[in-house]
C-alpha cells in the first residue's frame, strides 16, 4: 500500500511532544515542499463552546503542538471551523484556543462568508463552503476520535463537514438522511477539500453516545497521522471494532479493501460504541423506500427529558427535518415527532444539558437483545 497511517502512543496533552511527532511525520511523509512558505489551514473539531476536558473538541494543546510544527515551515497559518452551535470565536474563547492563536500569530478565517463550492461529487454537485478555503495551499485536518450516534464513529472524513457553511449543514443532513447516503455525501466533500495531512486527536476520546455531551470521556492515548483521511478512518474503525459502520468507504475505495498491516494496528480495548441499530442495515443495497422504513422502525428516536431541558432552543434551531420535528406543546414543553424525525441525532449532539434521551421500540430492543448490546 502506498499510503500509510502513523500511530503514536501519547498519554498527555504536551504541545512539545505533539510538535515532535508532527515534525517527524512532515519529513517521513515528504511534505516539506508542499508546505514551505505556503498558506496552511488548520481545521480542528470545534463542535460548540465547551471545556476541552470533555473530549468533544480538538484539544487546544494538541492544536498548539501542530501549529508549532508547521510554523517552522511557514508563517502563513490560518484556522477555521463552522461550529454546530455558536460562533467559531465563542468556541475558541471558551477553550482558550484564542490565546494560542495570538501567541503564534495564526489568522482566523471568518466562518460567516461562503462561496458556492463546485463539489461535482457522486451525489453532491455543489454546496456552500466557507469563503477563504479556496486560497489555501495545504489543509491540516485535526479531527477528534469520537463516536457518533448516527454514523457510529466520526473521524477525519466527517470533520471536514465543518467547512460547509452554517445552516447548509442541516440542509445536507436532511437531504442525505440515512447513514449510507450521508457518508457518501461526506466523501464527496472530502474529495473536494482533499486535506494534505490528517492528524487525529485520540489522546482523550469520546465513547458511547457521542459526539456531544451524551458521550463519555475515555483515555485512549493515541495520535493517528496520515495523508489519507479515508485510510485513517479505516484504521480508527478497526481499532474500535466499528468497521461495519464505514462499509461505504470500503465499497468506494477498493484499494483499501484489506489491511496489510492489520495485525500491527493496536486495538483499543473496551471502547464503547453507541448501541447497534438497524440503521446500519442501510448499508445493504436495498430500495430507498425500504431503507427509510428500516430507519424509521430500526433506529431509536429522540425524546426530550423534561426534567433536564432548560428550553434553550438549540435543538429546535438545529433540527434539519422539514418540517421541524421539535415543537412546543400547549404547556411550552418540547415534544419530538417520531413521524418526521430523520434520526440524525443533531439534537442530542448539540444539547448542552444531556436532555435528549432515546426511546426504543420493540424491534430495536429485540435487535439489541439478539446482538447482546
Ligand atoms: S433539549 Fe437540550 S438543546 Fe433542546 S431546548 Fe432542551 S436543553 Fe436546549
Ligand atoms: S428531532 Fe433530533 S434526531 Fe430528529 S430530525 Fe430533529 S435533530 Fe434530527
Amino acid at each position: 500500500m502506498n499510503q500509510k497511517v502513523l500511530i503514536h502512543e501519547i498519554h498527555e496533552y504536551d504541545p512539545q511532544k505533539i510538535q515532535v511527532i508532527v515534525e517527524e511525520a512532515i519529513i517521513e511523509l515528504d511534505l516539506i515542499g508542499q508546505i514551505s512558505d505556503k498558506n496552511i489551514l488548520m481545521k480542528p473539531n470545534c463542535l460548540f463552546a465547551v471545556e476541552p476536558d470533555l473530549g468533544i473538541i480538538t484539544n487546544p494543546k494538541f492544536i498548539e503542538g501542530v501549529i508549532r510544527a508547521f510554523s517552522k515551515y511557514s508563517n502563513k497559518i490560518f484556522i477555521t471551523d463552522s461550529p454546530g452551535w455558536g460562533s467559531f470565536e465563542s468556541v475558541i474563547k471558551k477553550a482558550g484556543i484564542d490565546l494560542i492563536l495570538e501567541k503564534y500569530k495564526v489568522s482566523i478565517i471568518p466562518e460567516k462568508y461562503y462561496i458556492d463550492g463546485n463539489i461535482n461529487g457522486k451525489i453532491l454537485k455543489s454546496t456552500r463552503i466557507i469563503q477563504g478555503i479556496e486560497g489555501m495551499d495545504f489543509i491540516v485536518n485535526l479531527p477528534k476520535m469520537k463516536t457518533h450516534a448516527m454514523t457510529e464513529i466520526t473521524g477525519a472524513v466527517k470533520n471536514l463537514f465543518g467547512l460547509v457553511h452554517g445552516k447548509t449543514k442541516a440542509k445536507l443532513h436532511f437531504r442525505y438522511n440515512n447513514p449510507k447516503n450521508f457518508y457518501r455525501m461526506l466523501l464527496d466533500i472530502y474529495e473536494y477539500i482533499r486535506p494534505g495531512l490528517n492528524i487525529m486527536d485520540g489522546i482523550i476520546s469520546l465513547e458511547g453516545r457521542g459526539p456531544g455531551t451524551s458521550g463519555k470521556v475515555k483515555k485512549t492515548s493515541k495520535v493517528l497521522i496520515s495523508k489519507d483521511a479515508v485510510l485513517l478512518d479505516l484504521y480508527f474503525a478497526y481499532m474500535v471494532s466499528a468497521e461495519k459502520s464505514i462499509q461505504v468507504m470500503l465499497d468506494e475505495y477498493p484499494e483499501f479493501q484489506w489491511f496489510d498491516e492489520k495485525d500491527d494496528i493496536p486495538v483499543i480495548q473496551g471502547f464503547e460504541l453507541p448501541d447497534k441499530t438497524l440503521g446500519l442495515l442501510t448499508h445493504i443495497p436495498v430500495p430507498e423506500k425500504i431503507s427509510e422504513w428500516m430507519r424509521e422502525i430500526g433506529m431509536p428516536y429522540p425524546e426530550v427529558d423534561q426534567d433536564k431541558c432548560k428550553t434553550c432552543n438549540r435543538c429546535v434551531d438545529n433540527c434539519p427535518s422539514e418540517p421541524c420535528s421539535i415543537n412546543k406543546d400547549k404547556n411550552g414543553k418540547l415534544i419530538i415527532s417520531n413521524k418526521t424525525c430523520i434520526r440524525c441525532y443533531c439534537c442530542e449532539e448539540i444539547c448542552p444539558h444531556e436532555a435528549i434521551k432515546m426511546k426504543r421500540n420493540i424491534f430495536q430492543k429485540l435487535f439489541n437483545w439478539i446482538l447482546g448490546t
